[in-house]
């Protein structure tokens, strides 16, 4: 399967170089810059020197080539929408019928032909609402286009329509629930919900599960590359799409790192309208490639962990102040903590502060984290245990105290 991968996705990406050298300019300046030709990408590993576009570069690169930065392949009399992104950036909608690769995870999380679906995204000016609405009519689902808000109206559409399923905010959905109950309407008809632009704490989906019955699947994408990646049954992690290359990079270098290294989310998407080529979206995911019990050989992107402005390199290895409050929170017994990272003989060290919780002892505490800071962050830490008060309101997650000079 990973060579048959290969062999589709190379396949695509020879296509997709060839049409944006010949009709996005924008592309075609970035690799003549480079010293590029197409026959230049031809491989996942030679797709690398393709010179990673920055989101936050695109404001600019837009302004001085209006309006969509010579990255748009098309004609803008065949652009059926533009749309807005903060920034701003603007995205086209081009002429082919196609879900931004959305159907492929919507089917995963249990969406089918005859699902009657609620869309509580945003459909003015940005684009996720619009491409998921293509995706589910691919599937042969029927849109109610509720948009944001109306708590009110979403309850009474959904139950008089019959709604099967929920596209939204995990949020949203938990108001939508709780509001149809306070109506006295009751249980809404759902059965299958996609939650995206939020982070879904599992205590939330096993409320959605196991009390509402509605099976809860979380899908990845942005405004600019459509959906890349979907939960499957198993809720391991997002599986991958075959119609992008995704690379985990180092921010700083564009460099691809090795899988369950933290880094930048870098994307090749095959859209004939819209080809990014190594977009990097600022966002920061961890890879695994490791078996998936649903049967997909496709990797997965482990979450999202926040934005690449954030990080923090200690020997070689990115962190995060999410992983620093994942490994502290598989630790009973701990009550504030903190990372410091200093410089000792030309090494970093990183050491793990931490003020112990009533009645925990530094004993157990001990051993216990420092497992954890090696499952979570690949990286030997030591734990310091300091006494209560030490670590102040509003310390920094991860304290960098290193001089360099
Ligand atoms: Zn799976």
């Amino acid at each position: 399967m990973p060579a048959a991968r290969r062999r589709y996705q190379e396949a695509w990406l020879r296509a997709l170089v060839k049409l944006a050298w010949e009709r996005a300019s924008g592309v075609r300046r970035r690799m003549e810059a480079a010293g590029l030709r197409p026959k230049d990408l031809s491989s996942l590993e030679a797709l690398t020197r393709f010179p990673v576009i920055k989101k936050s570069a695109l404001p600019a690169l837009q302004k001085a080539d209006p309006p969509f930065g010579g990255f748009c392949t098309v004609p803008l009399r065949q652009v059926r929408k533009i749309f807005v992104s903060p920034g701003p950036i603007f995205e086209p909608m081009g002429p082919e019928v196609g879900g931004w690769h959305a159907e492929v995870g919507l089917y995963a999380g249990g969406f089918r032909s005859g699902d009657i679906v609620l869309n509580t995204y945003a459909y003015h000016l940005t684009p996720a609402a619009h491409m998921i609405d293509e995706a589910l009519i691919l599937i042969g689902c029927t849109v109610i286009p509720t948009g944001v808000g109306n708590t009110d109206t979403q309850v009474t559409v959904a139950r008089d329509v019959g709604a099967t399923a929920y596209l939204g905010t995990p949020s949203f959905l938990m108001t939508i629930l709780r509001r149809a109950e306070e109506m006295g309407v009751g249980r809404l008809p759902f059965q299958v919900a996609q939650v995206g632009a939020e982070a879904l704490p599992e205590s939330l989906r096993r409320t959605f599960e196991e009390h509402y019955g509605i099976m809860t699947r979380q899908g990845f994408g942005t405004a600019d590359l459509g959906m890349v990646a979907y939960e499957c049954r198993e809720k391991t992690g997002m599986h991958l799409v075959d119609d992008a290359i995704i690379q985990v990079c180092d921010p700083q270098s564009g460099e691809p790192l090795p899988n369950g290294q933290i880094g930048e989310l870098v994307a090749t998407v095959n859209h004939h309208t819209y080809p990014m080529i190594r977009f990097g979206t600022g966002d920061l995911t961890i890879l695994d490639d490791s078996r998936c019990p649903c049967g997909r050989t496709a990797a997965r992107m482990l979450g999202w962990r926040g934005r690449a402005d954030e990080v923090t390199k200690v020997r070689g290895m990115f962190i995060h102040p999410r992983q620093v409050d994942e490994a502290a929170a598989k630790v009973a017994g701990i009550r504030r903590h903190q990372v410091v990272v200093t410089r000792k003989e030309h090494q970093d060290v990183m050491t793990f502060r931490v003020e112990l919780a009533e009645g925990a002892e530094a004993g157990a505490v001990t051993p216990a984290l420092e497992t954890s800071i090696r499952d979570v962050m690949k990286l030997r830490g030591q734990v310091e245990v300091v006494p209560r008060g030490s670590i102040p309101d509003g310390a920094k997650k991860i304290d960098d105290r290193r001089k360099w000079d």
